[in-house]
C-alpha cells in the first residue's frame, strides 16, 4: 500500500497545484473519523466541507449506494428514472412551496449558474428583456465557474479571469438600504447565502432576508438563495431560509445533499419554472440514478427521529464548549459564532498554522477566510467525540 508520502510526491508531480493541500493523504472513512494512508486516525470536523452530514460510509448509504450501482448506473435525462423523481418529490415536500420543480445537476456551482441561466430568461418571459442584472454580496461564495465567480463578492477569486460576464453588482451584506439603492430598472434577481460560508461563517442580520424578500415582492424581483452550504440540516433546520420563515423564488444545494457523492440541485417555485423549457438547459450527469439513490436515503435519515433538535442541541453544547476555550485563550479566540453545526471561530491573525497544529494533533478543520477556523462536523457527531475535537482543539492552541 502506498504510504502518505508517495501519495503526496504523485500529487505533486501528475495533480495541477490549484489545491492548497495539507499533507495527509486520506485512505477511509467511518462515521466521524478518518484514517490517513499511514493508518494515523483523525477526528473530522470538517466532513469534506460540509458535505459528510451523516459521516462517513454512513451503512445504510453504503447499501443503497451498492444496490443502485448493481441496478443502473446512468442512463441520462433523455429518459425518467425512479431514484430521481423520488428525491425530487421529497424535496419538493420539505421546502415549504406548494408547488416547486427540481433541477438536478453534480455541483453547486452548476446549480446557481442554473439559477442565474433562469431568472435571465424569467424576466424576458415577463416583458422585462432589460432586467438581467443580479444583486449579491460583498464576501459571499457562490462557484468557480465564470458566472458564479463573477456573483462571488471575493476579488481573489476573479483576479486574471477576466472579463467576466456581465450583470452582477455587489453590496455590503447585511445593508438592506444598499440593496435598495442598488435596484434598478435592470435588476432581474438578488442572490444571497443565509450565512455567508466561505466568506468567514457570517450569519445574515435578524430580519435580512425577510426584508429582501418584501424587497424583490414589491419591485418584482426574484430571490435566490444559495444554500449549497447551509441546505440539508446543517444550520437544524432543512434549509437556511426557512429560520426566516420566508420562501425565496428559487434556491440551490449541493453539498450534503448526497453525503458525498457528486450531486448538485435547484429548486424553483412555479412562477419560474416554465422560463426552462425542454432544450433550454441540461446536464448529462444530472440526477445520476445513483447519486439521487443516495440523495433519497440521505433525506429518509435526516427525517429519522429527532435529528433537527439534536442538532439544535449540539449547536448550543459546542458553542457553550467553545466559550470555554475562548475564556481559556482570550487573546487568541475573537469571536464564537454560525448556526447548527456550521460554527466559525475568529482569531485576530490567519489561521493556517491553527489549521495544521490541529491535524498534527488529529483534528480536521478547514478555514473560512482568512481569520476563521470553521468546524462542521458529522451531524451524528456524540458528545463524546464533540469534547474529544474541542480537547484537541485547544490542544493546538496551547501548541502556537
Ligand atoms: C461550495 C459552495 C459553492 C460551490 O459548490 P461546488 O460544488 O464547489 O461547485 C457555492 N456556494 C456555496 C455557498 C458553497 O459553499
Amino acid at each position: 500500500m502506498p504510504d502518505n508520502q508517495s501519495i503526496i510526491q504523485k500529487t505533486d508531480e501528475y495533480l495541477l497545484h490549484n489545491s492548497a493541500r495539507q499533507p495527509i493523504a486520506v485512505l477511509r472513512g467511518e462515521g466521524a473519523y478518518v484514517w490517513d494512508a499511514n493508518g494515523k486516525r483523525y477526528l473530522d470536523f470538517m466532513g469534506g466541507i460540509a458535505t459528510c452530514a451523516l459521516g462517513h460510509c454512513h451503512p445504510v448509504l453504503v447499501e443503497v449506494a451498492k444496490r443502485q450501482l448493481e441496478r443502473l448506473w446512468h442512463v441520462s435525462n433523455i429518459f425518467h428514472t425512479q431514484p430521481q423523481v423520488e428525491l425530487a418529490e421529497k424535496l419538493v415536500k420539505v421546502s415549504g412551496f406548494s408547488k416547486a420543480s427540481v433541477f438536478f445537476c453534480n455541483s453547486g456551482a452548476e446549480a446557481n449558474e442554473t439559477m442565474l441561466k433562469l431568472v435571465r430568461r424569467a424576466q424576458k418571459d415577463k416583458g422585462h428583456p432589460e432586467r438581467y442584472e443580479v444583486i449579491s454580496f460583498e464576501s459571499s461564495f457562490h462557484g468557480r465557474t465564470l458566472a458564479t465567480v463573477a456573483a462571488t463578492g471575493q476579488e481573489k477569486h476573479k483576479k486574471g479571469f477576466e472579463p467576466l460576464p456581465a450583470g452582477f453588482v455587489h453590496v455590503p451584506f447585511g445593508d438592506i438600504e444598499a440593496v435598495e439603492a442598488a435596484v434598478s430598472s435592470q435588476t432581474a434577481a438578488i442572490l444571497v447565502e443565509p450565512i455567508q460560508c466561505e466568506g468567514g461563517v457570517k450569519p445574515a442580520p435578524q430580519g435580512f432576508l425577510r426584508a429582501l424578500s418584501q424587497l424583490c415582492e414589491k419591485k418584482g424581483l426574484f430571490l435566490l438563495v444559495d444554500e449549497v452550504q447551509t441546505g440539508m440540516g446543517r444550520t437544524g433546520k432543512w434549509f437556511g431560509f426557512q429560520h426566516d420563515g420566508i420562501l425565496p423564488s428559487a434556491f440551490s444545494l449541493a453539498k450534503a445533499l448526497s453525503n458525498g457523492l457528486p450531486i448538485g440541485a435547484m429548486v424553483c417555485n412555479a412562477e419560474l419554472a416554465p422560463s426552462l423549457p425542454p432544450g433550454s438547459h441540461n446536464s448529462t450527469f444530472g440526477g445520476n440514478p445513483v447519486a439521487t439513490a443516495v440523495g433519497s436515503a440521505v433525506m429518509d435519515l435526516l427525517s429519522e427521529g429527532h435529528l433537527f433538535e439534536e442538532v439544535a442541541r449540539k449547536e448550543a453544547r459546542l458553542k457553550q464548549g467553545l466559550l470555554k476555550t475562548q475564556q481559556r485563550f482570550p487573546k487568541l479566540i475573537k469571536e464564537v459564532r454560525g448556526r447548527g453545526l456550521l460554527l466559525g471561530i475568529e482569531f485576530p491573525f490567519p489561521v493556517g498554522p491553527i489549521i495544521a497544529r490541529c491535524a498534527e494533533a488529529s483534528l480536521l478543520v478547514v478555514s473560512a477566510g482568512e481569520n476563521v477556523v470553521r468546524f462542521m462536523p458529522s451531524l451524528l457527531l456524540t458528545d463524546e467525540q464533540m469534547d474529544e475535537g474541542i480537547e484537541i482543539f485547544e490542544k493546538a492552541l496551547s501548541l502556537l
